[in-house]
């Protein structure tokens, strides 16, 4: 019998095991259905030899030491700075909105001028909500808020979320920054970058242990049965402890009704040119059916595959079908309610954890996600 059993091979289901399996010396089963490890930060070759991110392109990026330096026991790391550009008209201008933007979007004069306004009243370096530069008095500084929702968020959100241009929430709208300096970087993080050989084999490292068995294509719910405030594994009651992190909704099959998501239909195209666009992401802010490109070598620093490899992500709502994966939590207060629903039906069972952005129904980064993991080990180690 195993002391702990983890159900799901992602950052959480994998850090937790490793900690649980090295610092506390349980002998640890992970359970995990897909044919991989690493959940969603899975990344292999693809038939042209491209190192790609199967499901959408992945940055590692913290503030946070302690996950930094945990993982970085793991692999070594390929750091750059992670710009995004966002495509409009003929242009590629960066985002978050900065002064660079400022002057590729307006004629030297005028992008003088505004930026010595922008400077002069929210200081260099600082990040300004729209919602902000559309309360203020002068006419030229409301003009950019406009400009930004207009051409970088509107249509943008609107295919991400399915929303139409009035249900999009004003809070949401506001709430996008403009960055008063030159830096382009998509986030402020001060590691940014890939594992420099890629994620999975920094997550083979992590789960080779010899306390840790990993059991891929395996659903949890074959091995798994909650019956009256007990837990079966394999006809036979565990009593010791189970970290989920797959879906809250199916483990209930969906008793209440499926927790609604977004999803995203990745469509890979091998190209056999160097460069396709000569930048990681392109996100696709006023045109086109999809939000972004991604073109791999420039997000994993590869330089020896022949060609390259681009991905574009199509937005759609997730049904539960056969094959669809939920990507995002819609966070809206009805859903929130729905999953509390099913989050009380755990409270019955002792030893047993919900862990991750399915079983929590919430978005993490890498790293909030991997510190969470690590936080929980850590408490069960003392129990
Ligand atoms: C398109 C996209 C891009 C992203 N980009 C970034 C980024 O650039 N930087 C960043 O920090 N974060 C990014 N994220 C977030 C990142 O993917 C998550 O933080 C991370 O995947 C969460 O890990 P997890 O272990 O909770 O979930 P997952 O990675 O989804 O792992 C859960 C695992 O559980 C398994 N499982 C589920 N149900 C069962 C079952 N019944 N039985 C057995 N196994 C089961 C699944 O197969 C899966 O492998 C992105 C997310 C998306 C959607």
């Amino acid at each position: 019998m195993f002391d702990t059993i983890i159900v799901g091979a992602g950052v959480a289901g994998a850090v937790a095991a490793r900690k649980l399996a090295e610092e506390g010396n349980r002998s640890v089963l992970v359970i995990e259905r897909r044919s991989h490890i690493g959940g969603n930060c899975y990344d292999c070759p693809d038939e042209y030899g491209v190192l790609i991110h199967e499901y959408g392109p992945h940055i590692f990026h913290t503030d946070e030491e302690s996950v930094r330096e945990y993982l970085s026991r793991f692999t070594e790391w390929y750091d750059f700075g992670h710009e995004v550009v966002a495509n409009v008209g003929d242009k590629l201008i960066p985002v978050p909105f900065n002064l660079n933007t400022l002057h590729m979007v307006y004629e030297k004069e005028k992008a003088d001028r505004l930026e010595k306004k922008l400077l002069e009243e929210y200081g260099e370096g600082s990040r300004v909500p729209i919602m902000k530069l559309r309360e203020n008095a002068d006419p030229d500084i409301r003009e950019i808020a406009e400009y930004v929702y207009q051409n970088i968020f509107l249509r943008y959100t609107m295919k991400q979320w399915g929303q139409k241009p009035e249900e999009i929430s004003p809070e949401v709208t506001g709430r996008v920054p403009v960055v008063i300096s030159y830096d382009n970087r998509y986030f402020k993080d001060k590691y940014q970058g890939v594992p420099k050989n890629g994620f999975t084999p920094m997550f083979e490292k992590m789960l080779r242990h010899k306390n840790i068995e990993v059991r891929l294509n395996t659903d949890c719910r074959e091995l798994l049965c909650f019956q009256d405030g007990k837990i079966y594994f394999q006809d036979e009651e565990f009593t010791g402890d189970l970290i989920y992190t797959g879906a809250i909704d199916e483990l209930f099959d969906c008793r209440f009704g499926r927790l609604p998501y977004r999803s995203l239909d990745f469509r890979f195209e091998h190209l056999d040119t160097d460069s396709y666009q000569g930048h990681s992401v392109v996100n696709y802010t006023v045109s086109e059916d999809f939000t972004r490109i991604t073109e791999f070598k420039f997000l994993t620093g590869q330089t020896d595959a022949d060609g390259t490899t681009i991905v574009k992500e199509y937005p759609f709502a997730y049904t539960g079908a056969k094959g669809e994966i939920p990507y995002y939590a819609i966070l809206e207060d009805e859903n929130q309610a729905l999953y509390e629903k099913y989050r009380s039906l755990t409270e019955d069972y002792q030893g047993f954890y919900l862990l991750g952005r399915l079983a929590e129904y919430k978005y993490y980064n890498i790293d909030a996600m991997a510190l969470k993991a690590m936080e929980l080990a850590d408490r069960l180690m003392k129990k």
